[in-house]
């Protein structure tokens, strides 16, 4: 992060329950543009939590999270999807029914209309597999192809800060890999801000310029993504068939 500069996301003490359980317990975490964060953590540790609550679903008991500038604590979620922050949701959640075009479409709809064919030939050469099937309903295409797509969906709206919540989660390596090279792709050369939730600590720790650990609600360990990586303890936790 550039000293002075404010970080383009900033979670500060930030609390939420679903009803009686509380799933965040108190979470400072900051986003800085042109950076990869990764957030990662066993099942059950908040990780979703924490990206849905920066949406505004579950809301904040308690703390502030910022964003560009705005207070987004008390903001609908759609208001909040406006100011520039696209989400691929964990499970992917694309449009089944709809062609892989149509659910590049209600991306682009948060983004620039006028841009449409623009973004699309954009998405069709990061992706080239979804050109290849974009007359095809999303709930047909493969879990690599779908992942492909709801990062697509994503970028058409051409957010300031794509959050991506386990998008290895039940991919082939070797498309995972593919996936993850996007993403740094994306990122070396545009400067792509990216917050990652993941399970799969190996590629996201290598991919992070910054890193968490998330454990019952609570952020415990933080550091370089690569500086993680080399941590006894994370590796006992996250990489050696630990948690
Ligand atoms: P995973 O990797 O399995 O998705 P996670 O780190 O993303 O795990 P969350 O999904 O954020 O974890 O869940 C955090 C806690 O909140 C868990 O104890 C979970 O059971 C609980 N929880 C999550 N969603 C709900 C919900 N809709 N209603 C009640 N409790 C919930």
């Amino acid at each position: 992060m550039s000293a002075g500069a404010p970080p383009l996301l900033s979670a500060r003490n930030v609390v939420a329950h679903y009803g009686p359980v509380c799933a965040l317990r108190g979470v400072d975490l900051d986003v800085a543009e042109g950076e990869i964060v990764t957030l990662i953590g066993s099942n059950g540790a908040g990780k979703t939590t924490l990206m849905m609550t920066i949406f505004g679903d579950p809301r904040a008991s308690e703390g502030e999270i910022r964003f560009a500038g705005r207070d987004l604590t008390r903001l609908p979620t759609h208001e909040i999807a406006r100011l520039g922050l696209a989400q691929s949701p964990e499970g992917r959640r694309i449009f089944p029914r709809m062609s892989v075009l149509e659910n590049l479409r209600m991306g682009a709809a948060l983004g620039r209309p006028d841009c449409f064919a623009q973004d699309l030939e954009r998405m069709f050469s990061i992706f080239p597999r979804l050109r290849e099937r974009a007359g095809q309903r999303g709930g047909t295409l493969s879990g690599g192809e779908q992942q492909m797509l709801a990062i697509a969906r994503a970028l058409m709206s051409r957010p300031k800060l794509l959050m991506l919540d386990e998008p290895s989660l039940g991919l082939a390596p070797l498309v995972v890999r593919q996936i993850f090279e996007v993403v740094r792709d994306l990122n070396r050369a545009e400067g792509l801000t990216v917050f990652l939730v993941e399970q799969n600590a190996f590629h996201a720790l290598s991919l992070a310029h910054r890193a968490h650990v998330m454990v019952n609600g609570r952020i415990t360990l933080s550091g370089a993504g690569r500086e993680l990586l080399a941590r006894p303890e994370v590796r006992a936790a996250y990489l050696e068939g630990g948690a």
